[in-house]
């Protein structure tokens, strides 16, 4: 026998468990069974003078989503770190571009938060609502509907069987449900890797995200705080440093004083020395982009659907948008009495989300290109081209609003 859903969500990482808190707390959620699967543990606790070496950028509007689902005080109770400008500039010239949150009329830009506690807060939250979560588990098989209005049939390593109107595939940039269901899907390695870790910098970060671009990849300090008995302690930053292979495999090698002084040296010393360093994470960096996000009884989101390079900070806030989309979409759907199966409610998601999703990847491609080129006209229209928007507070304010999801 196989227990049957309106909607599976597959991975409950921030995408897949954000999309069942937002359909259970709606009208899906009184009229639909909804149900997450999840292969992973509980996410690993960090102490107080510790921090988790992958974090995000938030968006105010991921932000606003979070809220919705009355997550974003929880995560606010353990640790986020607003940031209130940002400063990007070119390693390699003269061109640098800063934003600030007052410019446009806001208190924030956005916020640094540890992966660790906002899949914490979220799956805490999902424990909470009518939501059946079966964790640990992993998708094994998927039959996919032979017809339209049949359900997809799925088979757990706990030899579970399960079947849904609508599987939704939130299982990350390896994504099983993707390859099971045979999603043409578009890749290529940057042949960068991101080395993660935290850092404590000799000055505070003044609540600044900063980037410096260099021709070997870019290299981000985003700022974190920890508390302590008289406030708040700024001089801690979460890095992450996109190299070519060979730099991140010379930059692992260096032992903590070494890598230290490399940091500081290469970050040109903007927030002093970089007085201590934790233990360094590598990540290989790849593109992925499935070419469609459905099939009938099916829908990719978040990474599953696309991943892109860390650069500007907008893989998760892009996944964020696809959860805000297809909630609303499925929401519209129940109330006009359709199944969580019906093509339309996915078809019109694909249209919301695929060409948006490809203008950032786009862009990001773009970037990367520009400021991996060290050809003398390229570098000259970069550092003029930067400067310039940054004596032009229309243009500059119209990315950062794009960047901030509005
Ligand atoms: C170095 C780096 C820095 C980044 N910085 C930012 C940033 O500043 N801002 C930003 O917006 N984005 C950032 N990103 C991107 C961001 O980390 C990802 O876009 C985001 O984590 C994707 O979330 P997700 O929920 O889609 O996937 P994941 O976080 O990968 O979650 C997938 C979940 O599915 C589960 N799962 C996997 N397979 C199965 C299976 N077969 N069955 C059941 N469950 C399964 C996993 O256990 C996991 O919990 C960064 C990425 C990198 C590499």
């Amino acid at each position: 026998m196989s227990e049957h859903y309106d909607v599976i969500v597959i991975g409950a990482g921030l995408v897949g468990a954000t999309l069942a808190a937002k359909l259970a707390l709606g009208e899906a959620g009184r009229q639909w069974r909804i149900a997450v699967i999840e292969a992973g543990g509980p996410p690993q606790r960090f102490e107080n003078h510790q921090f988790d070496p992958r974090v995000a950028a938030l968006s105010p509007a991921s932000q606003k989503l979070l809220q919705s689902i009355d997550c974003w005080a929880n995560l606010e109770a353990e640790r986020v770190c607003p940031y209130r400008a940002m400063e990007v500039w070119d390693g390699e010239g003269t061109g640098q571009i800063e934003f600030h949150a007052e410019d446009l009329h806001s208190d924030i830009l956005g916020h640094i938060v540890e992966n660790s506690v906002t899949v914490r807060a979220v799956r805490r939250r999902l424990a909470e609502l009518d939501v059946t979560v079966i964790q640990p588990a992993r998708v094994e098989t998927l039959l996919k509907s032979e017809q339209p209005g049949q359900p997809v049939r799925l088979t757990l390593d706990d030899r579970r069987r399960l079947s849904a109107n609508l599987v939704v595939a939130a299982d990350g940039a390896q994504s099983r449900v993707r390859e099971l269901a045979g999603f043409a899907t578009r890749e290529w390695s940057y042949r960068q890797r991101a080395i993660v870790t935290t850092v404590r910098t000799e000055e505070p970060h003044n609540y600044t995200a900063r980037q410096r671009f260099m021709r070997t990849g870019p290299l981000a300090l985003l700022p974190l705080r920890r508390r302590t008995e008289t406030g708040w302690d700024a001089h801690y930053c979460s890095i992450v440093w996109s190299a070519d292979t060979a730099l991140a495999e010379e930059l692992m090698a260096l032992d903590e004083q070494a890598f230290c002084e490399r940091l500081g040296r290469d970050f040109e010393h903007r927030l002093g020395a970089i007085t201590d360093t934790a233990q360094r994470l590598t990540i290989p960096l790849h593109q992925r982009h499935a070419r469609q996000y459905i099939q009938p009884g099916i829908a990719l989101v978040g990474d599953a659907a696309h991943s892109i390079h860390p650069l500007a900070g907008q893989g998760l806030n892009l996944g964020l948008c696809d959860v805000q989309v297809l909630a609303e979409e499925l929401e519209r759907a129940v109330r006009r009495g359709l199944s969580s199966g019906d093509y339309s409610i996915v078809r019109r998601y694909q249209r919301a989300r695929l060409g948006d999703n490809l203008a950032m990847m786009g862009a990001m491609e773009g970037f990367k290109r520009l400021f991996g080129n060290s050809n003398p006209p390229l570098t000259w229209l970069r550092n003029t081209g930067m400067s310039g928007i940054n004596q032009m507070p229309l243009a500059k304010n119209a990315i950062a609003r794009r960047a901030m999801g509005f």
